[in-house]
Formats: structure tokens, C-alpha cells, sequence
């Protein structure tokens, strides 16, 4: 089919999700291998954000195809009644890398379902309490329950549908502190003010966090943050829920964010990474403790597509991959040296307010004056909108180069095989094209 009978099809019969219909125009993507994606023209483009924060491996490594594809030469459906080796070997292989104490899995299709999954799973167990806490700067997905646990912008799109029992309080966001304190004066009044939250509350099963923001701009939390947010979890007897489905896989250069606080959740969900993309997956894991509560308890949840053989057969193969890659090692490296460049690039343009990530998971936030104007919010988007950051995405995108932006921000994460000339020539295309913004 010609690529430009494609485009069209796709335009007029596919939505274009989180946006408005009108001004949609799709680029017509043909190939992809490496770091770099194709259109039908022939050109080349860099993916700086491993498309959503998922392509963790880049594009075309063939042994996840191989794998992928020797599963379904064999086995390519069966029911989730039945047990199948994929199945066992993809737990064992999850069992290896999981945080301590996460024994036991429930295989969906994407993070939105890991999550639907994780607080179905708090609330059968901590039952009567059912009350979620989540934070407002955060993303877990789009359905029912998971956008109505999303406190960015997006989730008051759904206002009047949102479900009940959950409750927001404020993230750890120093660069812009909605309590308007400055760390470390602020003794962390931000967790503190989650245990208040608990006790007056009551009936709360679970507190529900990405232990790094991600889609709302990658927002590192300070040191104390996350340790300090588990012990309160612990000392009122509620769940810790940790939605690493953008910060797993090594994208910080540990398998999870939690180890880098040495936290251990008691629910861990994920999902983009799982698979490096190659095949739909989401993974709900919990700890023995909640597993063993369902040996006599019903579990009811599931299905048809769940623990798909197909899906599951990735998994092995990319944690195989990563060890013959040594790809956490090769994340802590490329990572310091991004950081190097964003923070050249940071003083080097005014428009830059903050860049901050860790490992290859950074956010550059772009501001329109000293008083830390941002240039856009997701109302802007709302509206049908294009924010000035998202023009100068677009531009960046003619240029060779694709970033995931928000509103006011670009996420820079490309895939982890990612060398340090790539990151350059990301840098570079990145630093002539913001002069705009300057
Ligand atoms: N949770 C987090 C932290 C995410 O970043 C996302 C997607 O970006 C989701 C959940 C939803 O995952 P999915 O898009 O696979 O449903």
C-alpha cells in the first residue's frame, strides 16, 4: 500500500488519542532498527524517547524476535486455566530480578490493566478499607479506576465518572512546591502531610505511587521521600503500591526506581519495558504475604489475554538480553554523561528553567520568564492547542529528532543501547531548535 494511501486511511479511521481530531497529521513510519525510526520518504529519525518511554531495547533485536517467534510457532494460545512453560519461565526469569519479597504475578496487556489489577488486589485484601491514596502529579493509565487514581490534568476530562474512594495529596515537586516551601526547610512536609491524610481518612487499603513521575516531567523525588512514604505506609498498616510501568527496565539504571531508595513494595505493577515493546504486556506483582491471603480467598480478576503465551515469551529473552549487553552498567554510564549535557544545555538557554532524571530518564522543563511561567498546561491541550514546546517538538521532529513532550517539557529517554554519539546528535538538534524558546 503507498504510504500516502496509509496515512490517510489511518487519519480518517483511527483515532488519534489524547488530543483533538482536527490538525491531527501522522507521520507515515515504515521501518525501524536500532535507535532510529523511518518515514516512507526514506528519512531518518532519532528516537530520544524510546517512543513512550517503552523501546527499551531499541528496535529489531533479534533474539526477543526469535523468542517471540519460536512461541508462536509452538504455542500461540492457550487459556490462563492451563499451565505452559512460557508462563513458568517467564516467572522464574521475573522472580530473579523482582525487589525482594514480590513472589507471586498477574500477566495483563499494558500498564493501564497492571494497575486496574494492583488495586483490585489491594482492596480484596484489605477489605472493608478501600480508599487509594495517589498523588496529583501522575499518571496510571486510562480507564476507569486507573484515571481516576491520575491526578494530572487529563483525569478531569472524566470528572463526573471518577470512582470513589481515592484521595490526592501533594508530590514531592521542589522545582514548583505546591505547598510553596523550599527543601530541605521544609522538613518534608509534603509525606508528612500523607500520614495526616491516612489518619483522618480511615479506611485507606493502599497508597499508590510512581516512585518517579514520569509522563507529568519526570520528577525525582528528595532522598528522604520515598523511605520516609514506605514507613508511613507500615506504621498505618496500608499497602505500598509502586507503578513503575515507565521507571522499570533499567531506564534508572537499576531494574526498579525503588532500589534506588531500597524500598520494597508490597505490589509492584509494570509493563512498557516488560517486553521492550516487542509484544503487549502488563505485570502485576505482589508479595507472598498478599498471594498466600488469596490460597483461600477468591481472586476475582482476569482475562482472555491475560498471561498471553505470546506476550510472556519476551520476557526471558529481554532479561537475557540486558545481562549479554550489560545494559544497567551502560545505563549508569550514558546516563552520567547525558546529565552532563543537559545541564551544558541548561546554562547555555534561558528557557530552560530545570533538567533533572536519572539514569537514561531526564525531563527538561522549559519556562517563559523568571518568574517560572511554564508555556503550556494540559488545559492548553484540552483546548485543541498547540503550547509553543510543542511546535518546537514538532520542528525537532522535521529536524530528525523525536521527543515525548509535555506540555512545558521534553522527556529525554532514549532506548538504553543508546551510545554517546547518539546522544550528541540528539543534544545538538535539541540546542539549535530551542533558541526558539529563548
Ligand atoms: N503508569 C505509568 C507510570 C505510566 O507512565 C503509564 C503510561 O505511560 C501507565 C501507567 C499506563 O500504561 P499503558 O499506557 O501501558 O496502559
Amino acid at each position: 500500500m503507498a504510504s500516502e494511501d496509509f496515512g490517510r486511511i489511518v487519519r480518517e479511521h483511527l483515532f488519534g488519542t489524547w488530543r483533538r481530531q482536527r490538525g491531527w497529521e501522522p507521520l507515515s513510519v515504515i521501518k525501524a532498527d536500532g535507535v532510529y525510526f523511518y518515514d516512507s520518504q526514506g528519512r531518518r529519525y532519532l528516537d530520544f524517547s524510546s517512543q513512550l518511554v517503552n523501546v527499551n531495547l531499541g528496535y529489531g533485536n533479534e533474539n526477543v524476535i526469535n523468542a517471540i517467534k519460536r512461541q508462536l510457532e509452538s504455542l500461540q494460545y492457550i487459556s490462563p486455566v492451563f499451565a505452559a512453560e512460557t508462563r513458568a519461565r517467564a516467572a522464574k526469569a521475573l522472580l530473579e530480578i523482582m525487589p525482594e519479597g514480590l513472589t507471586k504475578f498477574f500477566f495483563s496487556t499494558s500498564g493501564t490493566e497492571a494497575n486496574e489489577a494492583a488495586i483490585k488486589t489491594a482492596r480484596l485484601y484489605k477489605k472493608p478499607a478501600f480508599k487509594i491514596v495517589v498523588r496529583y502529579r501522575s499518571y496510571h493509565g486510562s480507564t476507569f479506576a486507573s484515571i481516576s487514581m491520575t491526578g494530572d490534568y487529563r483525569r478531569w476530562f472524566v470528572e463526573p465518572h471518577t470512582m470513589h474512594g481515592v484521595v490526592r495529596v501533594p508530590e514531592p515537586y521542589c522545582y514548583r512546591c505546591p505547598l510553596g516551601l523550599k527543601y530541605p526547610e521544609c522538613g518534608l512536609a509534603c509525606v508528612n502531610y500523607v500520614d495526616y491524610v491516612i489518619k483522618n481518612e480511615k479506611n485507606v487499603a493502599a497508597i499508590l505511587v510512581e516512585p518517579i513521575t514520569g509522563t507529568n516531567g519526570v520528577v525525582v523525588p528528595p532522598k528522604e521521600y520515598l523511605p520516609t512514604l514506605k514507613r508511613i505506609a507500615e506504621e498505618n498498616d496500608v499497602l505500598f503500591i509502586a507503578d513503575e510501568v515507565m521507571t522499570g527496565w533499567g531506564r534508572v539504571g537499576d531494574w526498579w526506581a525503588v532500589n534506588l531508595w531500597g524500598i520494597k513494595p508490597d505490589i509492584l505493577t509494570t509493563a512498557k519495558g516488560a517486553s521492550a515493546s516487542y509484544v503487549p504486556i502488563g505485570i502485576t506483582a505482589v508479595s507472598k504475604k498478599i498471594a498466600d491471603y488469596f490460597e483461600d480467598e477468591f481472586f476475582a480478576h482476569g482475562h482472555t489475554f491475560e498471561a498471553h503465551p505470546v506476550s510472556l515469551s519476551a520476557i526471558p529473552a529481554v532479561i537475557e538480553e540486558y545481562k549479554r549487553l550489560d545494559l544497567l552498567n551502560h545505563v549508569k554510564a550514558m546516563g552520567e554523561y547525558l546529565s552532563r549535557r543537559l545541564e551544558e544545555l541548561k546554562d547555555k538557554h534561558r528557557s530552560i528553567g530545570d533538567v533533572r532524571g536519572v539514569g537514561l530518564f531526564w525531563a527538561i522543563e522549559f519556562i517563559k520568564d523568571s518568574r517560572k511561567t511554564p508555556f503550556g498546561t494540559y488545559d492548553d491541550k484540552y483546548r485543541g492547542l498547540a503550547t509553543p514546546v510543542d511546535r518546537v517538538a514538532a520542528e525537532l521532529l522535521k529536524m530528525g529528532v523525536y521527543v515525548y513532550n509535555g506540555p512545558s517539557w521534553f522527556i529525554v529517554a532514549p532506548p538504553l543501547i543508546v551510545t554517546r554519539e547518539q546522544i550528541d546528535e540528539g543534544i545538538e538538534k535539541i540546542d539549535q531548535v530551542i533558541k526558539k524558546l529563548d
